[in-house]
Protein backbone atom coordinates (compact mmCIF):
# COMPACT_ATOMS: atom_id res chain seq x y z
CA UNK A 1 0.00 0.00 0.00
CA UNK A 2 1.06 3.25 -1.10
CA UNK A 3 0.81 6.36 1.80
CA UNK A 4 -2.42 8.23 0.76
CA UNK A 5 -1.49 11.50 2.34
CA UNK A 6 2.37 11.58 0.83
CA UNK A 7 1.17 11.21 -2.19
CA UNK A 8 -1.15 12.13 -5.01
CA UNK A 9 -1.34 9.22 -7.11
CA UNK A 10 -3.87 10.44 -10.09
CA UNK A 11 -1.19 11.66 -12.08
CA UNK A 12 -0.49 8.98 -14.84
CA UNK A 13 2.70 6.46 -14.72
CA UNK A 14 6.20 6.66 -16.36
CA UNK A 15 6.13 3.82 -18.90
CA UNK A 16 5.22 -0.02 -17.54
CA UNK A 17 5.60 1.65 -13.69
CA UNK A 18 3.36 -0.09 -10.80
CA UNK A 19 1.59 1.57 -8.38
CA UNK A 20 2.26 -1.09 -5.80
CA UNK A 21 5.33 -1.41 -3.75
CA UNK A 22 5.54 -4.81 -3.89
CA UNK A 23 8.40 -6.52 -4.96
CA UNK A 24 9.79 -3.04 -6.08
CA UNK A 25 13.48 -2.24 -5.55
CA UNK A 26 12.62 1.21 -7.27
CA UNK A 27 10.67 3.95 -6.17
CA UNK A 28 10.01 6.75 -8.32
CA UNK A 29 8.20 10.15 -6.95
CA UNK A 30 7.54 13.86 -8.37
CA UNK A 31 7.68 16.88 -6.61
CA UNK A 32 5.51 19.05 -8.61
CA UNK A 33 7.25 22.36 -7.43
CA UNK A 34 9.26 25.52 -8.73
CA UNK A 35 8.65 28.38 -5.87
CA UNK A 36 12.43 29.09 -6.39
CA UNK A 37 12.85 29.31 -10.08
CA UNK A 38 14.84 32.50 -10.43
CA UNK A 39 14.36 33.06 -14.51
CA UNK A 40 11.24 31.15 -15.92
CA UNK A 41 9.24 29.13 -14.19
CA UNK A 42 7.47 25.58 -14.72
CA UNK A 43 9.48 23.11 -13.40
CA UNK A 44 6.23 21.90 -11.56
CA UNK A 45 5.12 20.15 -14.65
CA UNK A 46 8.06 18.28 -15.10
CA UNK A 47 7.21 15.22 -13.31
CA UNK A 48 3.78 14.29 -15.38
CA UNK A 49 5.64 15.70 -18.38
CA UNK A 50 8.19 13.05 -18.47
CA UNK A 51 5.53 10.27 -17.30
CA UNK A 52 3.23 11.43 -20.67
CA UNK A 53 5.97 11.13 -22.73
CA UNK A 54 7.71 8.22 -21.59
CA UNK A 55 4.87 6.30 -23.56
CA UNK A 56 7.20 6.63 -26.78
CA UNK A 57 10.13 5.22 -25.57
CA UNK A 58 10.90 1.53 -26.02
CA UNK A 59 11.54 -0.57 -22.94
CA UNK A 60 14.91 -1.83 -24.29
CA UNK A 61 18.11 -0.26 -23.96
CA UNK A 62 20.61 -1.47 -26.95
CA UNK A 63 23.06 0.55 -25.33
CA UNK A 64 22.75 -0.54 -21.23
CA UNK A 65 21.54 -4.00 -22.84
CA UNK A 66 18.79 -4.00 -20.07
CA UNK A 67 14.80 -4.24 -20.74
CA UNK A 68 12.85 -2.13 -18.10
CA UNK A 69 10.39 -5.40 -18.80
CA UNK A 70 12.87 -7.34 -16.60
CA UNK A 71 13.04 -4.82 -13.87
CA UNK A 72 10.25 -3.85 -11.14
CA UNK A 73 9.92 -0.42 -10.09
CA UNK A 74 6.75 1.73 -8.49
CA UNK A 75 5.97 5.24 -9.61
CA UNK A 76 4.11 6.48 -6.66
CA UNK A 77 2.68 9.37 -7.97
CA UNK A 78 3.60 13.10 -6.99
CA UNK A 79 4.19 14.85 -3.75
CA UNK A 80 1.37 16.40 -1.88
CA UNK A 81 2.11 19.90 -1.43
CA UNK A 82 0.14 22.10 1.06
CA UNK A 83 2.64 24.99 1.67
CA UNK A 84 5.00 26.49 -1.12
CA UNK A 85 7.32 27.41 1.42
CA UNK A 86 10.63 26.20 0.42
CA UNK A 87 12.16 24.82 3.75
CA UNK A 88 8.13 23.28 4.01
CA UNK A 89 8.52 21.27 0.52
CA UNK A 90 12.15 20.33 1.33
CA UNK A 91 10.99 18.49 4.46
CA UNK A 92 8.43 16.91 2.98
CA UNK A 93 10.67 15.74 0.34
CA UNK A 94 12.63 14.02 2.86
CA UNK A 95 9.60 12.22 4.51
CA UNK A 96 8.81 10.66 1.60
CA UNK A 97 12.30 9.45 1.20
CA UNK A 98 12.12 8.44 4.04
CA UNK A 99 9.58 6.30 3.73
CA UNK A 100 11.00 5.31 -0.02
CA UNK A 101 14.12 3.57 2.07
CA UNK A 102 11.89 1.71 4.91
CA UNK A 103 10.41 0.08 1.79
CA UNK A 104 14.20 -0.85 0.54
CA UNK A 105 13.04 1.49 -2.44
CA UNK A 106 16.12 3.53 -4.02
CA UNK A 107 14.66 6.50 -4.84
CA UNK A 108 14.21 8.04 -7.69
CA UNK A 109 12.81 11.96 -7.81
CA UNK A 110 11.54 13.81 -10.24
CA UNK A 111 12.07 17.52 -10.31
CA UNK A 112 10.63 20.00 -9.82
CA UNK A 113 13.61 22.39 -9.20
CA UNK A 114 16.71 21.89 -7.58
CA UNK A 115 16.35 23.25 -4.37
CA UNK A 116 14.45 19.77 -3.36
CA UNK A 117 17.44 17.80 -3.49
CA UNK A 118 18.50 18.77 0.07
CA UNK A 119 15.66 16.92 1.34
CA UNK A 120 16.26 13.57 0.09
CA UNK A 121 20.38 14.07 0.87
CA UNK A 122 18.56 15.21 4.97
CA UNK A 123 17.10 11.78 4.48
CA UNK A 124 19.86 9.59 2.62
CA UNK A 125 22.45 10.41 5.12
CA UNK A 126 20.80 8.93 8.08
CA UNK A 127 20.63 5.64 6.22
CA UNK A 128 24.62 6.10 4.27
CA UNK A 129 26.72 8.53 6.34
CA UNK A 130 29.33 8.54 3.83
CA UNK A 131 26.79 9.72 1.16
CA UNK A 132 29.11 11.44 -1.75
CA UNK A 133 27.16 13.51 -4.35
CA UNK A 134 27.91 13.27 -8.42
CA UNK A 135 26.10 16.62 -9.55
CA UNK A 136 25.76 16.82 -13.56
CA UNK A 137 24.50 20.66 -14.16
CA UNK A 138 25.56 23.89 -16.04
CA UNK A 139 25.28 25.83 -12.51
CA UNK A 140 27.61 25.61 -9.27
CA UNK A 141 24.49 26.30 -7.40
CA UNK A 142 26.92 27.07 -4.34
CA UNK A 143 25.78 30.78 -3.06
CA UNK A 144 25.52 31.27 0.08
CA UNK A 145 21.86 32.49 -0.53
CA UNK A 146 19.75 33.63 -3.31
CA UNK A 147 17.45 36.46 -3.55
CA UNK A 148 16.98 36.60 -0.18
CA UNK A 149 16.29 32.98 -0.15
CA UNK A 150 18.98 30.30 1.09
CA UNK A 151 16.53 27.34 -0.27
CA UNK A 152 17.20 28.85 -3.61
CA UNK A 153 17.85 26.36 -6.33
CA UNK A 154 21.05 28.53 -7.06
CA UNK A 155 22.11 27.61 -3.07
CA UNK A 156 21.21 23.94 -3.55
CA UNK A 157 24.81 22.12 -3.57
CA UNK A 158 25.85 24.39 -0.71
CA UNK A 159 22.69 23.58 1.20
CA UNK A 160 23.73 19.98 0.70
CA UNK A 161 27.47 20.02 1.59
CA UNK A 162 26.49 21.70 4.86
CA UNK A 163 24.96 18.34 6.23
CA UNK A 164 27.25 15.81 4.06
CA UNK A 165 29.60 14.27 6.80
CA UNK A 166 31.90 13.36 4.22
CA UNK A 167 31.81 16.96 2.56
CA UNK A 168 32.26 15.79 -0.92
CA UNK A 169 30.70 16.65 -4.43
CA UNK A 170 32.26 15.88 -7.82
CA UNK A 171 30.60 18.62 -9.88
CA UNK A 172 30.67 17.67 -13.43
CA UNK A 173 31.31 20.25 -16.33
CA UNK A 174 29.71 22.94 -14.39
CA UNK A 175 30.44 25.73 -17.01
CA UNK A 176 28.26 29.00 -15.03
CA UNK A 177 28.54 30.27 -11.76
CA UNK A 178 30.52 33.13 -9.52
CA UNK A 179 34.37 33.90 -9.39
CA UNK A 180 33.37 32.91 -5.42
CA UNK A 181 32.07 29.49 -6.80
CA UNK A 182 34.69 28.59 -9.29
CA UNK A 183 37.52 29.34 -6.48
CA UNK A 184 35.72 27.51 -4.17
CA UNK A 185 35.01 24.38 -6.39
CA UNK A 186 38.87 24.44 -7.43
CA UNK A 187 40.03 25.09 -4.18
CA UNK A 188 38.02 21.92 -2.30
CA UNK A 189 39.12 19.55 -5.82
CA UNK A 190 35.44 19.22 -6.53
CA UNK A 191 34.95 20.48 -10.39
CA UNK A 192 35.63 17.82 -12.68
CA UNK A 193 36.84 18.96 -16.15
CA UNK A 194 34.43 17.79 -19.08
CA UNK A 195 34.09 18.40 -22.28
CA UNK A 196 31.85 17.35 -25.14
CA UNK A 197 32.68 14.05 -27.14
CA UNK A 198 35.52 13.34 -24.39
CA UNK A 199 35.96 10.11 -22.78
CA UNK A 200 35.78 11.23 -19.30
CA UNK A 201 39.40 10.17 -17.66
CA UNK A 202 39.29 12.88 -15.10
CA UNK A 203 35.75 11.73 -13.83
CA UNK A 204 36.86 8.32 -13.51
CA UNK A 205 40.08 9.26 -11.23
CA UNK A 206 37.82 11.91 -9.31
CA UNK A 207 35.49 8.89 -8.88
CA UNK A 208 37.94 6.10 -8.26
CA UNK A 209 38.32 6.11 -4.60
CA UNK A 210 34.88 6.12 -4.16
CA UNK A 211 34.41 2.69 -5.12
CA UNK A 212 32.90 1.25 -1.69
CA UNK A 213 30.92 4.25 -0.79
CA UNK A 214 27.35 4.83 -1.67
CA UNK A 215 26.48 7.81 -4.38
CA UNK A 216 24.22 10.23 -4.73
CA UNK A 217 23.50 11.38 -8.47
CA UNK A 218 21.71 14.67 -9.46
CA UNK A 219 21.00 15.96 -12.37
CA UNK A 220 19.90 19.42 -13.34
CA UNK A 221 19.23 18.81 -16.87
CA UNK A 222 20.27 22.56 -17.52
CA UNK A 223 23.21 20.69 -18.22
CA UNK A 224 22.58 19.52 -21.66
CA UNK A 225 22.72 21.81 -23.97
CA UNK A 226 19.97 23.96 -25.02
CA UNK A 227 19.38 22.98 -28.43
CA UNK A 228 19.07 19.33 -27.22
CA UNK A 229 17.16 20.51 -24.15
CA UNK A 230 15.64 23.84 -24.21
CA UNK A 231 13.43 23.43 -21.75
CA UNK A 232 14.64 24.26 -18.81
CA UNK A 233 14.47 27.73 -16.42
CA UNK A 234 17.77 28.84 -17.13
CA UNK A 235 19.46 27.41 -20.12
CA UNK A 236 23.06 27.97 -20.61
CA UNK A 237 24.52 27.35 -23.97
CA UNK A 238 27.97 24.95 -24.26
CA UNK A 239 26.57 22.26 -22.66
CA UNK A 240 26.47 18.41 -22.98
CA UNK A 241 24.79 15.76 -25.64
CA UNK A 242 23.60 12.10 -25.39
CA UNK A 243 26.62 10.66 -25.83
CA UNK A 244 28.27 12.80 -22.95
CA UNK A 245 25.74 11.52 -20.87
CA UNK A 246 26.29 7.62 -22.05
CA UNK A 247 29.79 8.21 -21.03
CA UNK A 248 29.18 9.84 -17.49
CA UNK A 249 26.73 6.64 -16.93
CA UNK A 250 29.15 4.14 -18.13
CA UNK A 251 32.12 5.46 -15.44
CA UNK A 252 28.84 5.31 -13.28
CA UNK A 253 27.88 1.89 -13.73
CA UNK A 254 29.85 0.07 -11.90
CA UNK A 255 29.46 2.37 -8.52
CA UNK A 256 26.89 1.89 -6.21
CA UNK A 257 24.15 4.98 -6.99
CA UNK A 258 21.89 4.46 -3.97
CA UNK A 259 19.43 7.74 -4.92
CA UNK A 260 19.03 9.97 -7.83
CA UNK A 261 16.92 13.19 -8.95
CA UNK A 262 16.25 14.72 -12.35
CA UNK A 263 15.54 18.30 -12.02
CA UNK A 264 14.78 21.51 -13.69
CA UNK A 265 12.52 20.08 -16.44
CA UNK A 266 10.17 22.94 -17.54
CA UNK A 267 8.29 21.60 -20.06
CA UNK A 268 5.99 24.40 -21.51
CA UNK A 269 9.28 26.09 -22.76
CA UNK A 270 9.80 23.61 -24.89
CA UNK A 271 6.67 22.89 -27.09
CA UNK A 272 8.32 20.23 -29.18
CA UNK A 273 8.03 17.97 -26.20
CA UNK A 274 12.01 16.74 -26.82
CA UNK A 275 12.98 18.14 -23.55
CA UNK A 276 11.03 16.04 -22.17
CA UNK A 277 11.66 12.90 -24.61
CA UNK A 278 15.33 13.52 -23.11
CA UNK A 279 14.08 13.61 -19.79
CA UNK A 280 12.55 10.60 -19.89
CA UNK A 281 15.42 8.91 -21.47
CA UNK A 282 17.56 9.63 -18.55
CA UNK A 283 15.23 8.67 -16.35
CA UNK A 284 15.14 4.91 -17.96
CA UNK A 285 18.50 4.51 -18.20
CA UNK A 286 19.07 5.69 -14.27
CA UNK A 287 16.11 2.57 -13.42
CA UNK A 288 18.68 0.35 -15.30
CA UNK A 289 21.91 1.57 -13.93
CA UNK A 290 21.02 2.30 -10.55
CA UNK A 291 19.56 -1.47 -10.29
CA UNK A 292 22.99 -2.22 -11.26
CA UNK A 293 24.36 -2.80 -8.08
CA UNK A 294 21.29 -5.13 -6.58
CA UNK A 295 21.04 -2.30 -4.39
CA UNK A 296 21.73 -4.02 -0.72
CA UNK A 297 24.78 -5.02 -1.51
CA UNK A 298 26.10 -1.54 0.32
CA UNK A 299 23.78 -1.90 3.07
CA UNK A 300 24.46 -5.63 3.87
CA UNK A 301 28.21 -4.53 4.27
CA UNK A 302 27.49 -1.79 6.93
CA UNK A 303 24.32 -3.75 8.63
CA UNK A 304 25.86 -7.10 9.31
MN1 LIG B 1 21.39 24.52 -13.38
MN1 LIG C 1 21.03 23.23 -10.37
Amino acid sequence: MIKKDLFDNESPVFMGSKREINNCSIGIFGVNYDGTCSFKPGARFGPDSIRKVSQCLETYCPKLKKDLEDINYVDLGSLNINSLESSNVINKVKLATNYLLKKNLTPLILGGEHSITRGVIEALIEKYPNLILVQLDAHADLRASYMGNKHSHACTMKRCLEILPEKKILQIGIRSGTKEEFKFMIDNNQLINFRTGENGKEFSKALSPYKNYPIYLTIDLDWFDPSLLSGTGTPEPGGFFWNDFEVILEKLKTFDIVGSDIVELSPEIDGSDVSSVVAAKVLRSLIMTVNNMQYNVYTSKVEK
